[in-house]
C-alpha cells in the first residue's frame, strides 16, 4: 500500500494523526498532497469556514475559544487553524504562545492546529485553503480560521473562508481609522470585542456608519456590527447569530455559486506557487534572466523568451499520476 492510500485509510477512520499529517504535507507543498486530496475531494464542502481576523490583541484567540465553547455545546465538531503570515515560527511555539485553550484541547470533538509562513514556501493562503479542505473532509462540522493579525497577507488567508469576522476592539486608536477601509472590504460580521470597556458604543457607532455608508444602495450584503466581551463570556450568541444570519444570506445567493468563484480562487494561488517556484526556484530562470538583460535585452523581450521555457517546464511537472 502506498503511503498515500495509508494515510487516506486512516483518515477516512477519523485518525487525527492522519488529519495532521496530511495538512502537513498541504503545508510543505509535498507532491503527495495532490493524490491525497484526489482521494478525499468528494468529502469537502460540508464544513461551514469561518474567517477571525483583526489586529493583535483584539481578542481573536479569546473569542475563537468562546466560539468553540459555544459550537460544542451545540454538539459541533470544530477545527482551528491559527495562521501566523508575519512570522517563520512554525507548529509548538505558535501555538503555546496563541492558543490558551487547555479546556479545548483536552476534547476530542476539537481539532486544532497552527501554521505559520515558513512551512509554507510563501504559499500560506494556499496551504491554508487546502488545510481548511483537509479539516472539512475529515468531516468537522466548523472550521474557525483565526489569524494572528492584520493586513494584506491576512486577507488572502481569510478571502477562501465563507464567512469573515473582523474583530475589533475599543482603544486601539488611530490605527483603526486608517484600517477601516479595508477592513470593510473583507468583513461579513464585523465583531467589537471588551464591550465592557469604555469607547466601545463609540466604536460600534462609527463602525455601523462606516459599513452602511459603504454599503447602502449597492445591493450588497451589509456586514452586521456585534459587540461583544469574549473574555467575560458575553455576548457570544450574538456574534453566532450574525454568522448564521451571513450564512443565510449566502445559501441565499447560491452556496455553490459562492464558493466555486473561491475554488477558482485556489487554483490561482495553487498555479502562482508553481510558477513562481518553476521560474525562480532552484533550477529555475533567474540566472538566465540576469544573463539575458545583461546582454542588452529589455525586460520585455526576457518576459517573452521565459514565457514559452515556463510553458514548457509546466507540461514537464504537469501530468497527473
Ligand atoms: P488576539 O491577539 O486578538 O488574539 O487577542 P487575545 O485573545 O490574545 O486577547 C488580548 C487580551 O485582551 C488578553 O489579555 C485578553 O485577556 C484580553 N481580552 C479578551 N477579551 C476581552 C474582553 O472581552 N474584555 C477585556 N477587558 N479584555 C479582553
Amino acid at each position: 500500500m502506498s503511503s498515500v492510500t495509508e494515510l487516506a485509510t486512516r483518515f477516512r477512520a477519523g485518525e487525527k494523526s492522519a488529519l495532521a499529517r496530511a495538512i502537513s504535507w498541504a503545508e510543505n507543498g509535498d507532491p503527495a498532497y495532490a493524490e491525497f486530496a484526489r482521494g478525499v475531494y468528494a468529502s469537502v464542502g460540508r464544513a461551514w469556514r469561518t474567517g477571525i481576523t483583526g489586529p493583535p490583541g483584539a481578542g481573536k484567540s479569546t473569542l475563537v475559544n468562546e466560539l468553540a465553547r459555544v459550537l460544542r455545546a451545540q454538539q459541533k465538531t470544530v477545527g482551528i487553524l491559527a495562521v501566523d503570515p508575519s512570522s517563520p515560527i512554525s507548529g509548538g511555539a505558535l501555538l503555546g504562545d496563541r492558543i490558551r485553550m487547555e479546556e479545548r484541547t483536552s476534547d476530542a470533538g476539537v481539532y486544532i492546529r497552527s501554521m505559520a509562513s515558513r512551512g509554507s514556501h510563501g504559499g500560506l493562503s494556499r496551504a491554508a485553503s487546502d488545510a481548511c479542505d483537509v479539516i472539512d473532509a475529515f468531516g468537522i462540522d466548523e472550521v474557525l480560521l483565526e489569524t494572528v493579525g492584520v493586513g494584506q497577507a491576512e486577507y488572502d488567508v481569510v478571502s477562501a473562508t465563507d464567512t469573515v469576522l473582523v474583530v475589533l476592539c475599543p482603544g486601539a486608536g488611530d490605527g483603526i481609522q486608517a484600517m477601516k477601509a479595508g477592513i470593510l472590504e473583507v468583513a461579513d460580521v464585523l465583531v467589537v470585542n471588551k464591550v465592557d470597556l469604555p469607547g466601545s458604543d463609540r466604536l460600534l457607532m462609527d463602525l455601523e456608519e462606516a459599513a452602511h455608508v459603504r454599503h447602502a444602495g449597492q445591493g450588497r450584503w451589509v456586514p452586521p456590527v456585534v459587540g461583544c466581551s469574549a473574555g467575560k463570556s458575553q455576548g457570544i450568541e450574538d456574534v453566532l447569530a450574525a454568522m448564521e444570519t451571513h450564512r443565510v444570506h449566502l445559501r441565499g445567493l447560491g452556496l455553490e455559486t459562492v464558493r466555486a468563484s473561491k475554488r477558482v480562487a485556489q487554483v490561482q494561488r495553487v498555479l502562482h506557487e508553481r510558477l513562481s517556484s518553476a521560474l525562480w526556484g532552484p533550477g529555475g530562470q533567474g540566472q538566465r534572466v540576469r544573463a539575458l538583460l545583461e546582454a542588452g535585452r529589455t525586460p520585455y523581450d526576457v518576459v517573452d523568451e521565459l514565457s514559452s521555457a515556463l510553458l514548457e517546464s509546466l507540461h514537464g511537472r504537469g501530468s497527473p499520476g
